[in-house]
This record gives structure tokens, sequence and C-alpha cells, in this order.
């Protein structure tokens, strides 16, 4: 169809279709039943889902449309990175308000096009739907473990060090719109060393590394006050609040860096030789005991509360 705005659900699939190429592993994409994936034979398939809705990851206005798109896939990218995975093709299925359908849709995939060419990931479905409530957009990402297998939850060992790849908190002062997500960097350092447990920060380190500790069986660790890297984010948060810029680096959500537990000696060579432009930083050590604590500057140790983001908590995040 003519490169004019569309109007009407079919026009906008089809525009949508026209910049969205099959090809590689897509054996067929956007216009048929379903798509059709030719994954490497033997690879284990990895699916993930994140659902964004304006009022509750987002407002729409305070974000604009392509960076909700943006976000979208970021986010799981995210999650295809922290089990050192390869991303494939993009399912998106939106829910638009009435009024802008077209051009919210055009807004998102305008977001979502470039992060997708630079991840080499095919928009290769989805479902569209208007109505009179806030946008919501759901995105599933395929993608396939390398021959190694994904990295899981489950694999830290007491003794393990906790390495993170970059400094953390504050990013609700803006750069939870813009992550980067740490695919590259991720194929990397599993290249470099065996890897043992992951996890991407989405709710803050505290509450992801405490999934970590729990999948593997109940462990506990121990982070070393002064080596976690703080965000510049989160001392300007600090600023705003008066909660501690520490307690932003543990607590806030949504740095998607990569927080990972190795050998001690496979951390070291890791920190030696990081993947090009990565900071890693080794902030801690998992331990049997369980729970998670915090050592001071002072070497003084109190135990740390879990306390990321709870959709379903009493009273809301
Ligand atoms: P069906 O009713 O058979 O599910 P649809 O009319 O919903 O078919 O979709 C037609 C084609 O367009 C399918 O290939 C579907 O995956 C794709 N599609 C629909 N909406 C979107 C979207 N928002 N983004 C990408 N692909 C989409
Ligand atoms: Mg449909």
């Amino acid at each position: 169809m003519p490169d004019t705005d569309p109007s009407g659900e079919f026009a906008l699939i089809a525009w949508i279709r026209g910049r969205s190429p099959s090809g590689g592993r897509v054996a067929l994409g956007i216009g048929d039943d379903c798509a059709s994936l030719r994954l490497t034979p033997g690879a284990e398939v990895l699916v993930t889902t994140d659902m964004l809705m304006d009022g509750r990851h987002f407002r729409l206005g305070e974000a604009s449309p392509a960076e909700v798109g943006y976000k979208a896939l970021a986010v799981n990218l995210s999650d295809i990175a922290a089990m050192a995975g390869v991303p494939v093709a993009a399912f998106v299925a939106v829910a638009l308000p009435r009024g802008s359908a077209v051009a919210v849709a055009q807004g998102l995939h305008e977001g979502m096009a470039p992060l997708a060419k630079a991840f080499g990931v095919t928009l290769a479905g989805g479902d569209t739907n208007a109505w009179d409530g806030p946008l919501v957009v759901s995105l599933t990402l395929v993608g396939e473990a390398t021959a190694r297998g994904p990295v899981r939850r489950s694999g830290a060992r007491p003794g393990d060090s906790v390495v993170v790849t970059g400094p953390l908190g504050g990013s609700l002062l803006g750069r939870h719109l813009h992550p980067i997500p740490r695919v590259a960097e991720a194929l990397a350092m599993a290249e470099l060393a065996p890897i043992r447990a992951m996890i991407d920060i989405s709710d803050g380190l505290a509450s992801d590394l405490g999934h970590i500790l729990e999948e593997s069986g109940g462990l506990g660790a121990t982070l070393d006050a002064g080596s976690i890297p703080i965000h510049d984010d989160a001392r300007a948060s600090a600023r705003l609040d008066g909660r501690s810029a520490l307690d932003h680096a543990l607590n806030d959500g949504e740095d998607f860096e990569l927080c990972l537990t190795l050998r001690p000696s496979d951390a070291d060579r890791l920190l030696a030789s990081p993947p090009p432009g990565l900071t890693l930083r080794r902030v801690g050590t998992i331990e049997a005991a369980p729970g998670l604590r915090l050592r001071g500057e002072d070497g003084s140790v109190v135990a740390l509360a879990g306390r990321g983001f709870d959709h379903l908590a009493p009273g809301g995040p």
C-alpha cells in the first residue's frame, strides 16, 4: 500500500507489515494467521512477555508513544539478556486509545523499530485493538539459548561472587524510559566465564538478588555498601527525597543492568577483562545462611529487606 498515513485497522497493519520484512529465522512474519520461526535445531526456545499500562508503568504525555514502544521492547530484551540468550522475534498486542489510535500505534512502532533492528529482532506479529480506555502494550519476545543453555536464577552457590554490570538507582528521573538491554554483554560474559545465576535488575538490586537466593534453594548474601556502584541519578534522587543514594541504588527499580553470580576465580577473570563498554563491579558474596545482609564501610552488618515493586502488595506501589 502507498506510504501515506493509514486509517483503520487493516491499513495500519499493512503499514506495520511494510516496515517489518521477514527473513532469516522468521520464515513467515506479519500477514498470516501465525508467524513461523525457524530456530536453531536443538536450541532451547526462550519466551518472555511484559505488559506496559498507561497510568501504571508510564503516563502518555510525560512519555511519548515512541518512548513507550522503545521501552516495551527493551524490557523484554533485558529478560533475554538475563538468560544470556539471543532474541529473534517480537509479537506486540496493543489496546489503543480510540481517539488517537493510529498515531499512537505509529509512534509505538517508530520507537520500537530502531531497537529491533539494532538487536536483530523481527516484528513478526501482534494484535490490534482500540477502546475507550488508556494505552496498554503487551510485547512477547521469542529468542533462543546458546548451546550452553539458558542461564537461570537458580544456579548460585555459597561462596560465589555477586557482580553487577553498571551503576544503579534513580532511574525514575528518566533513565527508565531508555534502558540499554545488555544482550551482547551477557553473551560475551557467558563466553568468558561460566555464569552460575543471573537476573536483570527490574525491581531493584535487593529484591532481584533476593529472587536468585530464593531460586537457588534459600541461600543468603552479604553486599558490601562501599562497593555498590551508585548512579548519579541515585544521588540526584537522594537530594530530592532525603533517602540515601545507597538506598536508591539498592531498592529503586528499572535499572535493567544484570546481576550475576560466579565462582570467585571466574569473577576475577571477568573483572580483569570485562566485555567492551561494560563496567563490572563485585558487590558481595553468596552465603549458605539465608537472608540478605549489608556490610557497612565500618564493618557492621545489618539485615536488608528486599522491598522492590510488588504490583499485588496491599495499597499499591
Ligand atoms: P487474526 O484475526 O487471524 O489474528 P489479525 O487481523 O489480528 O489476524 O492480524 C493479521 C496479521 O497482522 C497477523 O499476522 C498478526 O500477527 C499481525 N498483526 C496484527 N496486529 C499487529 C500489530 N499491532 N503489530 C504487528 N503485527 C500485527
Ligand atoms: Mg487477531
